[in-house]
This record gives structure tokens, C-alpha cells and sequence, in this order.
């Protein structure tokens, strides 16, 4: 394992639920140099303050998991916040990385990076092949341009910079709130409430009909952990090729998620069934449906030795039993 024990390694973004995950399978398996900064320690968005944090820290390797993220209402109503703030994180980050001269930097997306009539499931080559949704254009686009500075610091400067593009996650820790919440913890918070309140209906939103692909957070954090590590030789297959010269255009990119999806009428009957909730689903039209499906093609993960392991049932009542463990917390 390329990863020693004893390296120093940074997880940007140690609070959210893929850095906490991370940092949950690094300690687990025994790491104990991890670096993290809270938000008030080291501002990402402060390029001086990031590059002051890599020179006197000099991280080997980086996870670059912080991000503003929210669902589809958060990213309809800032989308200024959405693409400023990741265009600025992840600029100082990656060009912090290069200057300190880190050996590996993970940088971590979303799905919503590819065009939103991509073919199913969507291949890595199918970057920047097509319009994108409109509803998280501006997250969207931001990803995009950290794919593209990953691999041009790779191809400019001999850096080793991977992007990987998680489907959907979820998981403990994730965010409750409503008004900028994934649908998983929305739909875990809408039927617990109702419940409780003895309801006899849930609101959900859009037409119920698109399909989502779902990972949970301690698998995702287990890929990245895997990819960290791979040998050379492997890893290096990864880093893409340098098109000019090669004539094909294979982004440093690799997608990870489950390879399976399910409508969101699905997810909210599965949902439903995990809380208890015995009263009805009506869908509320009026609230946008978002991109119609995205699954992801997660072949070149699987080929080089990687599959996810929780089930969706399993997952959803973990994050539901965390749920409940927050609100006796509060
Ligand atoms: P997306 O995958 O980027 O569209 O992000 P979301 O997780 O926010 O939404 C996924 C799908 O779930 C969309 O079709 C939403 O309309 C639908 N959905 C249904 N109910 C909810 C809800 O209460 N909150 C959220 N965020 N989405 C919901």
C-alpha cells in the first residue's frame, strides 16, 4: 500500500458526510496523521490562508472533500453561492496541492456533472458531451472545472490529481433541514414527523417518476480510501491521457456508486416501510422533478477491484437509527 500509516494525510471537509466517513475508514484501518482544520481554523475560500495551511503542514495525500453542497431548492435559490464558493475551495486546494507537492489528491463531485440526457448508465467519457440539468448547472459547471484542473496540473506539471464523481449519497450526519436537504434525509425526516404527528399524508416532491442511483457514505468513503491506495501503476491508469497526444479524451475521472436505481416513488415506499408509517404518499407536482435518471456506469471501478457492499434497506436504517439518535441528541 502506497498510503503508509504514518503519512500525513488532509481531509478537506472533515465535517461532511463524506469527510467524516473518510476519516471514520482512515482511523479504522489503523491511519493516525490525519490533518483537519474546522471551518474557523483555515478558510478554503482564503487562497492565502490555504496556501500558508500546505506549506507548513505538507500533506502527502489529499481528500479535497469540501464543497458547498445542497439538493435541488438549495441550488435553484443560490446558485451565485454554489458556483463561487466550489470554484474558490477547490482552486486554492488544487493549486496549494501542486506548490507543497502532494503526492495524490482526490477530488470529489457528483454525478450531476454529466449532461443531463447522458446515455444510461454514464460513462466517464461522457463528460462535456451535452447540456447539463439546469437546476445545479452552477455545482454542475464549477465540478466540471476542477475535473479540468486536476487534469491539466497533471498533464502541465506531472501532478497526480483524480477526480471521482459519487452518485446520490446518504448516511449518517447528513443534513435534515428541509429547505436544503437530499431527498433520502427529507423523505427520513418527512415520515418520522408525520408519523409521530399521526398525519395521513406525506408530501413528496415532483412527479415520483425520475430514478436515482443511491451510495451509502461509508462506501463511498471506502472507494476513495481503495483508490488512494493503489498501487502505481493502477492509479496512474487512472489519471487520464494527455489528448493532444493521444487523440482520446479520457478525463482523470472515475465514477463510483451501487449500478442500480430506483424511482423515487420507490425510494419513498422503501422509506416509508423503514420509519413505520402507515399513511398515504401524494406527490406535489408543482416542485421541479429535476434531471430524469442518472445512473452511473461504475465498470472502471469494478474492474479495478471495487464494489459497494450496504444495501439500500441496510443503509436507510442506519441513517434512520442516526436520524433518531439526533433527535434524543437535541
Ligand atoms: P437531485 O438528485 O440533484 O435531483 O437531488 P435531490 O436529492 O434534491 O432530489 C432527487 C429527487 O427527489 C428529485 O426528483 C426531487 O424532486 C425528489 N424529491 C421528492 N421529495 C423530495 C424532498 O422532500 N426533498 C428533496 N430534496 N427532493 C425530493
Amino acid at each position: 500500500n502506497p498510503v503508509a500509516r504514518n503519512t500525513r494525510i488532509y481531509i478537506a471537509g472533515h465535517r461532511g458526510l463524506v469527510g467524516s466517513a473518510i476519516v471514520r475508514n482512515l482511523q479504522a484501518k489503523g491511519y493516525d496523521n490525519l490533518l483537519t482544520q474546522t471551518h474557523t481554523e483555515l478558510d478554503l475560500t482564503d487562497q492565502g490562508a490555504t496556501e500558508t495551511f500546505f506549506a507548513r503542514e505538507k500533506p502527502d495525500y489529499v481528500f479535497l472533500a469540501a464543497a458547498k453542497v445542497g439538493g435541488i431548492l438549495a441550488n435553484n435559490l443560490y446558485p451565485a453561492d454554489f458556483i463561487r464558493d466550489n470554484l474558490v475551495i477547490q482552486t486554492n486546494v488544487i493549486h496549494a496541492a501542486y506548490k507543497a507537492q502532494v503526492k495524490r489528491l482526490m477530488f470529489l463531485g457528483s454525478s450531476c456533472i454529466y449532461p443531463k440526457l447522458a446515455p444510461q448508465p454514464m460513462k466517464e467519457e461522457y463528460l462535456l458531451t451535452g447540456p447539463l440539468e439546469p437546476t445545479n448547472r452552477p455545482y454542475a459547471v464549477a465540478k466540471i472545472a476542477g475535473i479540468e484542473m486536476c487534469w491539466s496540473y497533471n498533464r502541465q506539471y506531472g501532478t497526480k490529481f483524480l477526480a471521482v464523481m459519487p452518485t446520490n449519497l446518504y448516511g449518517p450526519g447528513d443534513n435534515y433541514d428541509l429547505n436544503n436537504s437530499h431527498v433520502i434525509p427529507a423523505l427520513i425526516r418527512k415520515f418520522h414527523e408525520a408519523k409521530q404527528a399521526g398525519c395521513k399524508e406525506v408530501v413528496v416532491w415532483g412527479t415520483g417518476n425520475p430514478k436515482r442511483e443511491f451510495l451509502y457514505s461509508d462506501d463511498m468513503a471506502d472507494a476513495c480510501v481503495f483508490l488512494m491506495n493503489l498501487p502505481d501503476e493502477d492509479y496512474e491508469s487512472l489519471l487520464g491521457s494527455d489528448e493532444s497526444r493521444t487523440g482520446r479524451f479520457e478525463p482523470p475521472l472515475v465514477n463510483i456508486g451501487v449500478g442500480e436505481d430506483l424511482t423515487i416513488k420507490t425510494l419513498a415506499e422503501t422509506v416509508k416501510n423503514i420509519v413505520g408509517y402507515t399513511g398515504e404518499i401524494v406527490f406535489d407536482t408543482s416542485k421541479p422533478d429535476g434531471t430524469p435518471r442518472k445512473l452511473m456506469d461504475v465498470s472502471r471501478l469494478q474492474r479495478i477491484g471495487w464494489s459497494s457492499r450496504t444495501s439500500l434497506v441496510q443503509g436507510i436504517g442506519r441513517a434512520y437509527a442516526d436520524f433518531l439518535r439526533g433527535q434524543s441528541a437535541a
